[in-house]
Protein backbone atom coordinates (compact mmCIF):
# COMPACT_ATOMS: atom_id res chain seq x y z
CA UNK A 1 0.00 0.00 0.00
CA UNK A 2 3.05 2.40 0.75
CA UNK A 3 3.62 3.19 -3.22
CA UNK A 4 -0.04 4.31 -3.07
CA UNK A 5 0.65 6.89 -0.31
CA UNK A 6 1.63 10.68 -0.84
CA UNK A 7 4.75 11.90 0.82
CA UNK A 8 2.36 14.99 0.85
CA UNK A 9 -1.00 16.35 0.20
CA UNK A 10 -1.42 20.02 -0.62
CA UNK A 11 -4.92 21.82 -1.73
CA UNK A 12 -3.17 23.23 -4.92
CA UNK A 13 0.08 23.58 -6.72
CA UNK A 14 0.18 27.40 -5.31
CA UNK A 15 1.48 25.54 -2.13
CA UNK A 16 4.51 24.44 -3.90
CA UNK A 17 6.62 27.86 -3.23
CA UNK A 18 10.24 27.97 -3.75
CA UNK A 19 10.15 27.76 0.72
CA UNK A 20 8.70 24.17 -0.44
CA UNK A 21 11.20 23.03 -2.83
CA UNK A 22 14.00 24.14 -0.72
CA UNK A 23 12.89 22.63 2.62
CA UNK A 24 12.23 19.02 0.92
CA UNK A 25 15.64 19.49 -0.81
CA UNK A 26 13.52 19.35 -4.23
CA UNK A 27 14.82 20.65 -7.44
CA UNK A 28 12.18 19.95 -10.16
CA UNK A 29 8.70 19.24 -10.46
CA UNK A 30 6.68 16.41 -12.95
CA UNK A 31 3.38 17.76 -13.05
CA UNK A 32 0.10 16.89 -13.92
CA UNK A 33 -2.29 18.84 -16.35
CA UNK A 34 -5.88 17.78 -16.10
CA UNK A 35 -7.31 18.52 -12.98
CA UNK A 36 -3.77 19.46 -11.51
CA UNK A 37 -3.00 22.88 -13.20
CA UNK A 38 -6.13 23.62 -15.70
CA UNK A 39 -9.96 21.78 -14.62
CA UNK A 40 -10.34 19.09 -16.66
CA UNK A 41 -10.75 19.34 -20.37
CA UNK A 42 -10.51 23.60 -20.23
CA UNK A 43 -8.78 25.32 -22.93
CA UNK A 44 -9.12 28.47 -21.36
CA UNK A 45 -6.26 30.44 -19.55
CA UNK A 46 -5.66 30.43 -16.02
CA UNK A 47 -3.40 33.51 -15.25
CA UNK A 48 -2.36 32.55 -12.24
CA UNK A 49 -1.46 29.20 -13.12
CA UNK A 50 1.16 30.99 -15.59
CA UNK A 51 2.69 33.06 -12.96
CA UNK A 52 3.46 30.64 -10.58
CA UNK A 53 4.98 28.55 -13.18
CA UNK A 54 6.93 31.14 -14.28
CA UNK A 55 8.09 32.39 -10.53
CA UNK A 56 9.20 29.09 -9.94
CA UNK A 57 11.05 28.64 -13.26
CA UNK A 58 13.21 31.93 -12.42
CA UNK A 59 13.77 30.68 -8.91
CA UNK A 60 16.04 27.86 -11.32
CA UNK A 61 13.38 25.09 -10.58
CA UNK A 62 12.95 22.70 -13.45
CA UNK A 63 9.17 21.86 -14.71
CA UNK A 64 7.98 19.23 -17.18
CA UNK A 65 4.80 18.13 -18.10
CA UNK A 66 3.51 14.72 -17.41
CA UNK A 67 0.26 14.11 -18.80
CA UNK A 68 -1.91 11.34 -20.09
CA UNK A 69 -4.36 13.69 -22.03
CA UNK A 70 -3.90 13.58 -26.34
CA UNK A 71 -0.61 14.69 -28.04
CA UNK A 72 -2.49 17.66 -29.03
CA UNK A 73 -4.05 18.65 -25.35
CA UNK A 74 -0.58 18.87 -24.18
CA UNK A 75 0.93 20.57 -27.40
CA UNK A 76 -1.66 23.58 -26.67
CA UNK A 77 -0.87 23.90 -22.82
CA UNK A 78 3.01 23.34 -23.44
CA UNK A 79 3.01 26.30 -25.88
CA UNK A 80 1.12 28.21 -23.37
CA UNK A 81 3.08 26.96 -20.11
CA UNK A 82 6.85 27.97 -21.12
CA UNK A 83 8.06 24.40 -20.26
CA UNK A 84 9.24 21.01 -21.79
CA UNK A 85 6.71 17.99 -21.51
CA UNK A 86 4.51 15.13 -23.23
CA UNK A 87 1.50 13.92 -23.67
CA UNK A 88 0.12 10.28 -23.55
CA UNK A 89 2.82 9.93 -21.14
CA UNK A 90 1.15 6.08 -19.69
CA UNK A 91 1.51 7.25 -16.28
CA UNK A 92 2.04 5.11 -13.87
CA UNK A 93 4.12 3.42 -16.84
CA UNK A 94 8.12 4.53 -15.83
CA UNK A 95 9.10 5.30 -19.59
CA UNK A 96 8.37 9.03 -19.41
CA UNK A 97 8.92 9.71 -15.82
CA UNK A 98 12.30 8.60 -16.80
CA UNK A 99 12.57 10.94 -19.65
CA UNK A 100 11.78 13.96 -17.96
CA UNK A 101 14.59 13.32 -15.67
CA UNK A 102 16.67 13.20 -18.28
CA UNK A 103 15.37 16.18 -19.65
CA UNK A 104 15.50 17.96 -16.58
CA UNK A 105 19.12 16.09 -15.83
CA UNK A 106 18.13 16.09 -11.95
CA UNK A 107 18.22 12.69 -10.24
CA UNK A 108 14.79 11.39 -8.83
CA UNK A 109 15.37 12.00 -4.88
CA UNK A 110 15.28 16.12 -5.94
CA UNK A 111 12.01 15.83 -8.19
CA UNK A 112 8.40 15.67 -7.06
CA UNK A 113 5.80 13.85 -9.19
CA UNK A 114 2.51 16.75 -8.75
CA UNK A 115 -0.44 15.39 -9.37
CA UNK A 116 -4.14 14.79 -8.22
CA UNK A 117 -4.66 11.25 -9.18
CA UNK A 118 -3.31 8.29 -7.02
CA UNK A 119 -3.26 5.35 -9.57
CA UNK A 120 -1.55 7.64 -12.11
CA UNK A 121 0.39 10.44 -10.90
CA UNK A 122 1.10 9.38 -7.09
CA UNK A 123 1.88 5.27 -7.68
CA UNK A 124 4.11 6.01 -10.98
CA UNK A 125 6.13 8.70 -8.38
CA UNK A 126 6.39 6.44 -5.91
CA UNK A 127 7.13 3.91 -7.78
CA UNK A 128 10.19 5.61 -9.78
CA UNK A 129 11.43 6.93 -6.01
CA UNK A 130 10.77 10.67 -6.36
CA UNK A 131 8.93 12.58 -3.37
CA UNK A 132 5.49 12.75 -4.43
CA UNK A 133 3.00 15.44 -3.97
CA UNK A 134 -1.20 14.89 -4.22
CA UNK A 135 -3.14 17.96 -4.77
CA UNK A 136 -6.69 18.14 -4.77
CA UNK A 137 -8.65 17.98 -7.99
CA UNK A 138 -9.64 21.02 -9.36
CA UNK A 139 -12.96 20.16 -10.90
CA UNK A 140 -14.90 16.99 -10.58
CA UNK A 141 -15.41 15.27 -13.73
CA UNK A 142 -18.13 13.18 -13.85
CA UNK A 143 -17.10 10.60 -16.35
CA UNK A 144 -18.07 7.15 -15.13
CA UNK A 145 -14.63 5.55 -15.03
CA UNK A 146 -13.51 8.81 -13.15
CA UNK A 147 -15.95 8.06 -10.24
CA UNK A 148 -14.83 4.56 -9.82
CA UNK A 149 -11.73 5.69 -9.44
CA UNK A 150 -11.85 8.31 -7.14
CA UNK A 151 -14.09 6.25 -4.58
CA UNK A 152 -11.11 3.84 -4.73
CA UNK A 153 -8.67 6.65 -3.87
CA UNK A 154 -11.01 8.31 -1.42
CA UNK A 155 -10.65 4.64 0.33
CA UNK A 156 -6.90 4.42 0.43
CA UNK A 157 -6.29 7.94 1.52
CA UNK A 158 -8.86 7.56 4.47
CA UNK A 159 -6.67 4.22 5.18
CA UNK A 160 -4.11 7.00 5.82
CA UNK A 161 -6.16 8.88 7.90
CA UNK A 162 -6.65 12.15 5.18
CA UNK A 163 -10.25 12.87 3.75
CA UNK A 164 -10.60 15.59 0.95
CA UNK A 165 -14.79 15.79 2.39
CA UNK A 166 -13.81 16.40 6.14
CA UNK A 167 -14.20 20.12 7.11
CA UNK A 168 -11.00 21.17 6.84
CA UNK A 169 -10.45 20.03 3.21
CA UNK A 170 -14.07 20.93 1.66
CA UNK A 171 -13.79 23.61 -1.44
CA UNK A 172 -14.07 27.47 -0.30
MG1 LIG B 1 -4.99 14.75 -13.39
Amino acid sequence: MSLLRPRVILPDVYSITPEFMEQHGLKGLLLDLDNTLIPYGSYEERHEVMTWAADLRRGGYRLYLLSNATRERAAFWLERLGFEGVGMAAKPFPGHYRRGLQVMDLPARQVAMVGDQLFTDVLGGNLNGMFTIMVRPISDNALPHTRVTRRLERIVLKRYGHDWYSRDWRKK
